[in-house]
């Protein structure tokens, strides 16, 4: 027979935890909040200098020569295929395990995203995944640094040199990261951040594009501006309107948060190494569960911690272990449901099963584990104690 304490919380027995542990937070100090408010007490509210300097700022810290904030990191995808200037019919590489606004940015610009599958180890899209789906009308590929691990960018852009495609990466969970000392935010030509809460730094929402070149610098920044130009020294009173833009702006106060948030993102991901560290150590014996493959030359932002389960293990689906771990109080997600089996994506595009093996499969297994900075030794080692008793429960 059981003893209370084994029995899982979803059947009746005492949780891990009280409170639930969300898989993601924020982390919020007093100086986040000065900024704030010394923001709200000057007269700016929407975009000013506040925008200005903290985009100087991200692309310090990015190696990247122009940063141009967006409302989102939503917005950020769709300014990056803008200036891409994609044509009706034009198609767009997109990985199938990311979030579903790496594809719908496409369909903003009335292009086609096309599904590749990725690496079934790393969940990271390689150029031979690529090359499977490329044709003719191929104009770019987005790469997506699952987890906050960076894609391989050396042979990527080898890869989309070859094929003449643009590379854009949605670096969304990868600030932070770097590829062969050089740091994400300057690996491909446009690159793309997201400033939710749940992300390494945040400003409530936001985001951020990055890049080299002037010119779609200038491009991105009237995007987010309802396609006006920058206003002209001689008459500020008048603006010109150019092309087809959006109100994407980020506020004064939203940019005061986020900069003051940047000063810390080195204290942070040196924290989410330790747990990721941590995590590795203490589930190395779990059964029925591995972790996702780590490639050398990269370091690693730990957006997420995400655990495989070998369902050929255990006598029920993820779903099952995911409601098993949320009744003992830890908060797991999963991330993603592949998009192309969204139904959004088979209703209006035809995508179907069979057609990204390795990332359906994944979708079928992954679990996301509680990370954030805030997080405590302690908080991870309920976790830790979740999943063993949710998995030993459910084991063959
Ligand atoms: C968070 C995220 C986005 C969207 O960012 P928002 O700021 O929520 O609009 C896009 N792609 C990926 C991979 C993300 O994780």
């Amino acid at each position: 027979m059981k003893t209370a304490v084994e029995q899982l919380a979803i059947e009746g027995g005492q949780p891990v935890r009280q409170s639930l542990l969300p898989y993601g937070r924020q982390s919020l100090d007093a100086l986040d909040m000065a900024a704030v408010a010394e923001a709200l007490e000057s007269d700016w509210l929407t975009t000013g200098p506040r925008v200005a300097s903290f985009e100087a700022a991200f692309a310090a810290e990015t190696g990247a020569r122009h940063a141009v904030a967006v409302s989102s990191g939503t917005a950020a995808l769709h300014a990056a295929m803008h200036v891409l200037d994609l044509k009706p019919g034009d198609e767009v590489i997109v990985p199938a395990m990311t979030f579903a606004a790496t594809a719908n940015c496409v369909l903003y610009e009335s292009a086609v995203p096309v599904f590749a599958d990725v690496d079934p180890d790393t969940l990271l899209v390689r150029a031979a995944d690529a090359e499977r789906v490329v044709s003719r009308r191929t104009r770019a590929l987005i790469a997506v640094d699952y987890a906050g691990q960076p894609c391989d960018y050396g042979e990527l852009a080898d890869w989309a040199r070859c094929r003449n495609v643009q590379l854009v990466a949605d670096a969304c969970h990868s600030l932070g990261a770097s590829y062969e000392g050089r740091p994400v935010g300057s690996l491909a030509r446009l690159n793309c951040f997201s400033l939710h809460p749940v992300k390494a730094i945040t400003s409530g929402e936001g985001g951020m594009v990055t890049t080299d070149d002037p010119s779609l610098a200038e491009r991105l920044r009237r995007f987010r501006n309802h396609g006006m130009a920058q206003p002209d020294s001689g008459r500020p009173w008048q603006s010109e309107q150019l092309e087809l833009g959006w109100n994407y702006r980020l506020t004064d106060f939203q940019a005061a948060l986020a900069a003051s948030q940047l000063n810390k993102l080195g204290g942070w991901i040196e924290r989410r190494e330790q747990l990721a560290v941590r995590y590795d150590e203490a589930l190395a014996e779990l059964p029925a569960g591995r972790v996702l493959a780590r490639q050398p030359g990269r370091r690693h932002a730990w957006h997420l911690y995400v655990v495989e389960l070998e369902l050929e293990r255990l006598r029920v689906d993820r779903d099952a272990i995911v409601r098993a771990l949320r009744g003992e109080g830890i908060g797991v997600q999963v991330h993603y449901r592949p998009v192309h089996m969204q139904p959004f994506y088979r209703n209006r595009y035809s995508t179907r099963p069979g057609q990204c093996p390795a990332a359906e499969r994944a979708g079928k297994r992954v679990v996301s584990l509680p990370l954030f900075p805030s997080m405590s030794d302690s908080d991870q080692d309920d976790v830790v104690r979740g999943l063993e008793k949710v998995i030993g429960s459910y084991l063959k």
